[in-house]
C-alpha cells in the first residue's frame, strides 16, 4: 500500500536528552543468554557492578542498584528517609523538580517549595537564608535536581552544601543526578551528598531500566530510625541481599552486564575527560545557538547544562511543530519542551555515546531545519560551532 510517511535511510538520530544512545559495545555486551541470579556466576556480576558503580558517584558507601525508571529511585530516596508531615525544602528548577516535588506531596511531606523561573537553578543563598530562619530545625531534607533535564540549567550542588553547613543545619541532602551523572562532575562523599538519585538511561549510556540511590551514613541512619512504611524500595532488604551479590528480587541481569561495559568505557575515556568531553560540546551547541540569533533558556552562563541545551524559539512560531518538520525530512528527534515551556523551547541533548561529528550532525540537522520550516535565523551556527570545536575560536562561556 502506498503511502506518503517519508522513508529515512540511514540511522535515526536521537539528539532528546535521554534515553541516550547506547554504544554498540554494551548492546553486545547485554546480548547474554540470561541466567540464575542466585547462582554463583550471577553473584559475581553483582558485586562488580556494586563496586564499580561507587567509582562513578564517588562514594566509597553502598550504590543500590533497582531495576526501575528514575522515578522509583525518587520515591526509594523519600520512603526510606522521610516520614509524612516531615517539612522538605525544595527548588523550582523546572518540570523534573515540579515532578518530584508532586511526588514528595503523595507520601504527605510539606514542601516548602522556592519559586523558579525554570531559568535558573536552586539558589544556594536562598537555600541556606531558609535553614537559618529554621531554628527549631523543623526541615527535614533539602531536594535538589542536579541537572534540570527540562531547562538545560545545572544547579550547584558543591554550593548547595556549603549553604546548608553555614547555616549549621542538619537536614538531609538528597539529589537528582538523572541526567547528570556519568556526565557532569560530580561527588557523592566530596560534597557531603546524603542520597544521590539516578537512573542508566542518559550518561550511563544504557536503556532504561535501572535506577540508582547512592547513600550516606547519615541517610543510612536515618532510614534506620524512620517509621515510613516500604517494601520494595526498603533499603535494608537490599543492602541485606547485596551482601550476598543478590536482590531481594530479580535484577534486571542483562542491564547489568551492560552497565559493567558502560562503566568500563567511562573509565577508559577518564572521567574527568567525559565531562571535559560534555562541558565542550554544550559550549559549541551554545556558540550555535547565538549565532542563529536564538536564545538558550538558561540565564546563567555558571549553570549552563554540559548534557542539554533548551533553545528559546521565536514569538510566534511551535517548538513542536518545528520539531515535527525535524523528524519528518531529518530523521532528528529533538527533545520537546515540557509542561509550562511547552511549545516555547525545543532541547538538544549532547551527551553520553556522543563525539564531534554526531554533534555536527545534530547541529546541521537543526540550521537545516529552521530553514525548512521556516523559522527566522542567521545562518552561521554550525560553522561556529565548528570553529570552537577546532579551537579556531575561544568559546565563550
Ligand atoms: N529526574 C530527571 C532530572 C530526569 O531527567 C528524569 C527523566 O528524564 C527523571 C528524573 C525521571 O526519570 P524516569 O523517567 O527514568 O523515571
Amino acid at each position: 500500500m502506498a503511502t506518503n510517511a517519508p522513508v529515512h535511510t540511514g540511522r535515526h538520530f536521537l539528539q532528546i536528552p535521554g534515553p541516550s544512545n547506547v554504544p554498540d559495545r554494551v548492546l553486545r555486551a547485554m546480548d547474554m543468554p540470561t541466567i540464575d541470579h542466585r547462582g554463583p556466576e550471577f553473584a559475581k556480576l553483582g558485586f562488580e557492578v556494586m563496586e564499580s558503580c561507587k567509582t562513578v558517584f564517588r562514594t566509597s558507601q553502598p550504590v543500590l542498584i533497582y531495576p526501575s525508571s528514575g522515578t522509583g529511585a525518587w520515591e526509594a530516596a523519600i520512603v526510606n528517609t522521610l516520614s509524612p508531615g516531615d517539612k522538605v525544602l525544595m527548588a523550582e528548577t523546572g518540570h523534573f523538580a515540579a515532578l518530584w516535588r508532586a511526588l514528595a506531596e503523595r507520601f504527605g511531606l510539606d514542601v516548602d517549595f522556592l519559586p523558579g523561573d525554570w531559568r535558573s537553578g536552586a539558589d544556594p543563598a536562598a537555600i541556606e537564608a531558609k535553614l537559618t530562619e529554621d531554628k527549631a530545625h523543623q526541615v527535614k531534607a533539602v531536594m535538589v535536581v542536579h541537572n534540570e533535564t527540562s531547562s538545560g540549567v545545572t544547579s550547584r550542588v558543591a554550593e548547595i552544601r556549603k549553604a546548608i553547613d553555614r547555616a549549621a543545619h542538619p537536614a538531609l541532602l538528597l539529589v537528582d543526578t538523572v541526567s547528570s551523572l556519568g556526565s557532569i562532575t560530580y561527588e557523592h562523599d566530596g560534597w557531603g551528598v546524603d542520597v544521590t538519585v539516578s537512573g542508566s538511561q542518559k550518561g550511563l549510556m544504557l536503556p532504561p531500566g535501572l535506577s540508582f540511590n547512592a547513600i550516606s551514613e547519615k541517610a543510612l541512619a536515618a532510614s534506620k530510625a524512620n517509621k515510613m512504611p516500604r517494601s520494595y524500595w526498603d533499603w535494608s532488604e537490599q543492602i541485606a541481599a547485596n551482601k550476598s551479590g543478590s536482590w531481594p528480587y530479580t535484577p534486571a541481569t542483562n542491564l547489568l552486564y551492560g552497565l559493567k561495559e558502560a562503566i568500563a568505557m567511562l573509565h577508559e575515556e577518564g572521567l574527568e575527560n567525559v565531562f571535559a568531553r560534555h562541558r565542550r560540546h554544550g559550549a559549541a551547541t551554545r556558540a550555535a545557538v547565538k549565532a542563529w540569533g536564538l536564545e538558550v533558556l538558561c540565564r546563567n552562563p555558571e549553570e549552563y547544562s554540559p548534557v542539554v541545551t533548551a533553545v528559546l524559539m521565536p514569538e510566534g512560531h511551535d517548538a513542536d511543530r518545528f520539531r515535527q518538520v525535524v523528524l519528518d525530512h531529518l530523521d532528528m528527534s529533538l527533545g520537546t519542551g515540557l509542561a509550562k515551556v511547552k511549545g516555547k523551547v525545543f532541547r538538544i541533548g549532547h551527551l553520553g555515546h556522543f563525539n564531534d561529528l554526531m554533534l555536527m550532525g545534530t547541529l546541521a540537522g537543526v540550521e537545516m531545519g529552521l530553514e525548512l520550516a521556516r523559522v527566522p535565523y542567521r545562518t552561521g551556527g554550525v560553522l561556529a560551532a565548528m570553529n570552537v570545536l577546532t579551537g579556531k575560536e575561544a568559546a565563550a562561556a
